[in-house]
């Protein structure tokens, strides 16, 4: 709901008048996005916690990837973690799913009664049920002296593929398949009452995501800075430098897709290197240079 509103204007004589002003009033929004974590790359750093997002419509939870400490990061977000009920996972590499099963026995410990529907490219059926299976010692003796429901039950798998993969609540959610290389790698989009969201997960350039965010409110999008990379070490990995320039988006390149996908505001997220030594015109230079919409920066926990 948008409208006038009334403010109250102190004249010259003792009187205050009730006019209109042209003070916009904020509708209230429907939809929050979180920005959990904002770093790429499995490696925790001191700056920025791996990236995740938490959105919430008309006060569900929807949860777009589940990183080391994602649980932790919902908790501070002000979700009760009982009410876990949508899971969507970009892609099976570990900076978005070594939080899965934590967050699974967690919710689960903090009074998970209802189903949590998961949803995610193949092997994500496989990797839940190792995960539960890791945490069957722990299932078995608080359902024995504290009473719980078995967890299995409550987790609902369901490995997608491109197309709608959810409509409920009067939100849609489709995906497309991003391009992560040999990664099979899920965009997701959703359409809710009032705003509509796109999240990458990884991937390089991607018409399939173009395609997907075409005319969307909030892109929220991985990036790199390749200048920056020479600073990434790492002795058990040489070839890690060429893994991240062909499986990721520069953020030159980024502008480009948020011009073709025509966005209102482009969020950069996933960022690599996450080094505090980047400014944020750093990261902003190369995608200003194709996208004229809102950029943002995206900082752990910022609310859009
Ligand atoms: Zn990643
Ligand atoms: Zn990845």
């Amino acid at each position: 709901m948008t409208g006038w509103t009334r403010r109250r204007v102190l004249g010259a004589g003792a009187a205050g008048l009730l006019v209109p002003s042209l003070v916009h009033a904020r509708p209230r929004r429907r939809s929050r996005l979180v920005l959990l974590g904002t770093k790429g790359g499995p490696t925790p750093n001191r700056f920025r916690a791996p990236a995740s997002n938490l959105l919430v419509v008309d006060g569900e939870p929807y949860v777009i990837d589940a990183p080391d400490g994602v649980a932790s990061r919902l908790v501070q977000a002000g979700i009760d973690l009982a009410r876990l009920r949508n899971l969507f996972v970009t892609h099976n590499h570990s900076d978005h799913n070594a939080g899965l099963g934590a967050l699974l026995i967690l919710a689960w410990g903090s009074g998970l009664q209802d189903q949590v529907d998961l949803y995610g490219p193949a092997p994500l059926r496989r990797l839940v049920a190792a995960q539960l299976a890791a945490n069957a010692y722990d299932i078995q003796v608080r359902r024995a002296e504290e009473g719980r429901p078995p967890l299995a039950p409550l987790v609902r798998v369901h490995e997608i593929s491109a197309g709608p993969a959810m409509a409920r609540n009067g939100v849609r959610v489709r995906c497309a398949l991003a391009d992560h290389l040999t990664v099979p790698n899920y965009a997701y989009r959703f359409d809710t009452p009032d705003r509509s969201f796109v999240f990458s997960g990884d991937t390089r350039p991607s018409e399939a995501l173009i395609a997907l965010a075409r005319g969307a409110d909030v892109l929220v999008h991985e990036v790199m800075l390749p200048s920056a990379l020479g600073g990434i070490v790492d002795r058990n990995a040489p070839r890690v430098i060429d893994h991240i320039l062909r499986s990721h988006t520069t953020t030159e390149e980024l502008g480009r897709v948020a011009a073709a996908a025509g966005v209102r505001t482009l969020v950069l997220s996933h960022l690599v290197p996450a080094f505090p030594s980047i400014t944020d015109d750093m990261w902003l230079e190369g995608a200003r240079r194709h996208f004229s919409g809102e950029i943002i920066v995206g900082r752990d926990m910022m609310e859009l």
